[in-house]
């Protein structure tokens, strides 16, 4: 008998992790899967990073590092905010961390007593809501409608603002929306932010270049430079670089927040990969030529995953403005009959459903807190996005 912590019994594993092994066992087991359930880009990592990595192995860069970080990626953190965002961090505002999951895990743990309340706009990556919990705080919901983008309102922070809360956590781009917070929207919640002294903005910035259109990316300390130093910034190498197995995230914020992390770190993975923090100095040092690339086929699957979506009966998608993902409304299918009589009674049916009788993996809206939807990854290759959309039409379009 396995005796587990009373606390991981309000702790639900991945699902978005979940979702991506699972297709991935079936199809390791012959079946014909097509997954829009991976968030992670299809490209391979840039040769140049390989080389690096290569050279830090073979001119010996594998033993531990420190804590924090080694110091050249710290540095090359700071050159980046500079360059990218026009925020001025010193070294000792960087924190190296294994994924930018672990940089938002260690943040928390580091900042969160007891019952300090974390205001999470939903829909909300899978993992915030969990890790809160896992750190010992409250997480405090707050839904946002699909009629106005997905964001949160200030009106709507107001209510849920309390003299508890420590933090809001931000990502825009969005995953699992694909919605961008403009300028102005930042700024008036950073006003509502500045009257609670405790609370601060935990800003997920992991798809900052994955913007589409005439948008453009506002990092929440462009919007807000008066929070600079009550905002943890978070972000990393995995998306814009296609390096999600090298584990390299980074945080900057409050110098004193950042050694907490660092102890934090210090206390559980010691300090993130040695060799691939070396290639992700030269990830964040290159001239980004490789990108634009990626971006424009990622725009392309964008455009056409929306109007393959719009284009099935049941389903009612916006058009994503950020990330990688196509967050379709479901909830006209919800209620449906399966051909053996059994209805779809939820998000969650209808992504099994799916999976079952049309081999497409998904994620059900609702382990993103908001039930009635799917997730599409479209970091995929656009004839798997025709293949899948195509099943998708014909297994939903079965349904009575
Ligand atoms: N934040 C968001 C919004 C994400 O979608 C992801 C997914 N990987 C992460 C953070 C974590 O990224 P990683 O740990 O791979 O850097
Ligand atoms: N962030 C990705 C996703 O949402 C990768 C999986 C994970 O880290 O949860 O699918």
């Amino acid at each position: 008998m396995s005796h587990l912590s009373e606390i991981l019994s309000r702790v639900r594993p991945s699902a978005t992790i979940a979702a991506s092994t699972r297709a991935g066992e079936l199809r390791a087991a012959g079946s014909d899967i097509v997954s829009l359930s991976a968030g992670e880009p299809d490209f391979d990592t840039p040769r140049f990073i390989i080389d690096a990595a290569n050279e830090a192995l073979l001119s010996g860069k594998t033993r531990y590092a420190p804590a924090g970080g080694i110091p050249e990626l710290r540095d090359a953190v700071v050159r980046k905010f500079r360059r990218d965002n026009k925020i001025s961090y010193e070294r000792g505002n960087v924190a190296i961390t294994c994924g930018a999951k672990q940089a938002i895990y260690n943040g928390l743990v580091a900042s969160l007593n007891q019952g300090d309340e974390v205001i999470i706009p939903s829909p909300y990556w899978v993992s915030y809501p969990d890790m809160v919990t896992l750190a010992g705080g409250v997480p405090i919901i707050v839904d946002t409608s699909e009629d106005t983008g997905f964001l949160l309102s200030a009106s709507a922070l107001e209510g849920a603002l309390s003299p508890r809360t420590r933090w809001l956590i931000l990502n825009s781009p969005s995953n699992p929306s694909g919605s961008l917070y403009e300028h102005e929207t930042l700024k008036e919640l950073g006003e509502l932010i500045a009257k609670h002294p405790k609370a601060g903005v935990i800003s997920d910035e992991i798809y900052e270049h994955l913007v589409y259109g005439d948008r453009s990316f506002t990092s929440f300390v462009q919007a807000c430079p008066h929070l600079l130093e009550r905002t943890l910034i978070v972000n990393g190498v995995s998306k814009t670089f296609a390096m999600t197995g090298w584990r390299i995230g980074y945080a900057a914020g409050e110098s004193g927040l950042i050694k907490g992390m660092t102890v934090v770190q210090s206390q559980s993975a010691s300090s993130a990969t040695t060799f691939c923090q070396w290639a992700a100095v030269a990830a964040l040092d290159s001239d980004m030529s490789f990108f634009e690339p990626m971006r424009r086929a990622f725009d392309e699957r964008r455009r056409f995953i929306t109007t393959a979506l719009n284009d099935i009966d049941g389903l009612s998608c916006a058009l994503p403005e950020g990330a990688f993902y196509a967050f379709p409304s479901c909830a006209d299918l919800i209620g449906r009959k399966k051909e053996d009589g059994k209805v779809i009674a939820n998000d969650e049916d209808l992504t099994l459903y799916a999976l079952e009788s049309a081999g497409v993996a998904m994620v059900h809206g609702e382990a993103f807190g908001s039930p009635n939807h799917l997730r599409c990854s479209y970091a995929c290759s656009l004839d798997n996005l025709r293949e899948a959309t195509a099943r998708l039409k014909s297994a939903f379009g079965a349904l009575v």
